[in-house]
């Protein structure tokens, strides 16, 4: 296969993207990266995907070589013999180390998942799903159990997963013969395209199943119990082995990820496995100390004011938080106790306060906010 001598030839820097001073290491990782993307094998049937393929496999073959490098940059295509018909292919072939190359770069194609050759027949896992569940605050604490509907792709029970409709199965494909692949020469190497009568399966159903038109596999929607354990966090997902689409003809099912998202409290917030909130005190409770109760998210809990509380200050109640998931052990119940000043009194009320202030004489003097901050934590 030769470029034709009137097709004005494409910069060989440019071809790479790559600067007319680029190092070794950087042509190889930029044609890497264009092989990778235009490699006939991931674009089956794109023609200006194979175009680009060659042309940055004959730019490397000059540029990777130092001498030839030199003519290029001397006398362009010219220089290195391309200007004339039957410049490529005619005379680079064994001219650098393919094997280093392509040796990793084949390796890197065949492992990036998703469109990969299906060489081994028409067998393929089944995909993963995913299912995002909202659960309420107290069920994410203690652990629930529910029931979810699931659509999935399930074995087609009319042809029980063969695809064909006398059950027979599929037969070898007679374009590939079974091999999925057709191959043809290309350049200096042999080129594999995906057969494009079984779609490189090596297979093809001759008398397809009505349900599943030969696909072996139909969208079912399932019901699946699921059991929340208590302590999950917002985002904690729970793996279903096996519970995904099943695979197809034949091969393992994909798994289920139940994703969960947990939905606010009207006043408790957690914090990894403490549970906070916010609490009003009166002056006197903060002043004299005071036992308050509060509806924790399992009954009421009794809190104990110390004397001379001040306000902002964080009760602890020990082993009232959320149980730590899949160990034993609970967190904490935070209090933070919120002192109200009265925006109004009765007459009584200010009788007292009044009292009250003369013999609570403060001295007025000014602090700096920090050092304020300081007396608070000394005096709490
Ligand atoms: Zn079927
Ligand atoms: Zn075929």
């Amino acid at each position: 296969m030769s470029i034709k001598a009137n097709v004005s030839k494409a910069d060989y820097y440019e071809v790479l993207g790559v600067s007319r001073e680029a190092s070794d290491q950087e042509l190889k990782s930029a044609y890497r990266k264009q092989a990778l993307k235009h490699h006939p094998d991931r674009n089956p049937g794109d023609h200006a995907a194979e175009e680009k393929f060659k042309e940055a496999s004959e730019a490397y073959q000059v540029l990777s070589d130092a001498d030839k490098r030199a003519a290029y940059d001397r006398y362009g295509h010219a220089g290195v013999g391309n200007g004339g018909p039957g410049g490529f292919g005619g005379g680079f072939s064994g001219a650098v180390d393919l094997g280093d190359i392509f040796g990793d770069l084949f390796g890197e194609m065949f492992s990036m998942g998703g469109q990969q050759q299906q060489r081994a027949g028409r067998q393929r896992r089944g995909e993963d799903l995913r299912y995002d569940l909202a659960i309420n605050f107290e069920d994410a604490i203690f652990g629930t159990e529910t029931e979810v509907r699931i659509r999935r792709l399930e074995v087609c029970d009319t042809c029980k997963g063969s695809g064909s409709s006398s059950g027979r199965g599929p037969s070898t494909c007679p374009q590939c013969q079974g091999r999925g692949q057709i191959r043809y020469q290309q350049g200096f190497f042999s080129v594999a395209r995906t057969c494009s009568a079984c779609g490189g399966a090596g297979t093809i159903v001759t008398d397809p199943c009505g349900t599943c038109r030969g696909e072996t596999r139909v969208t079912k929607e399932i019901k699946l119990k699921v059991k929340v354990p208590p302590g999950v966090e917002e985002n904690t997902r729970i793996r279903y082995g096996g519970e995904g689409d099943a695979g197809r003809a034949g091969g393992p099912s994909g798994d289920l990820y139940i994703v969960l998202s947990i939905h606010k409290h009207d006043f408790f917030e957690r914090d990894g496995y403490d549970l906070h909130c916010a609490v009003p005190i009166s002056f006197p409770q903060a002043a004299l100390g005071a036992e308050i109760e509060i509806p924790a998210v399992d009954g009421a809990v009794k809190v104990k004011v110390p004397e001379g509380t001040q306000s902002g200050k964080e009760l602890r109640v020990r082993g009232r938080g959320v149980p730590h998931l899949n160990e034993r052990g609970r967190g904490d119940l935070i209090v933070r106790v919120i002192v109200q000043i009265p925006k109004k009194l009765t007459r009584e009320q200010r009788e007292l306060v009044e009292q009250l202030s003369e013999s609570m004489a403060v001295d007025n003097k000014p602090h700096s906010p920090g050092l304020l901050e300081k007396m608070k934590d000394l005096f709490s």
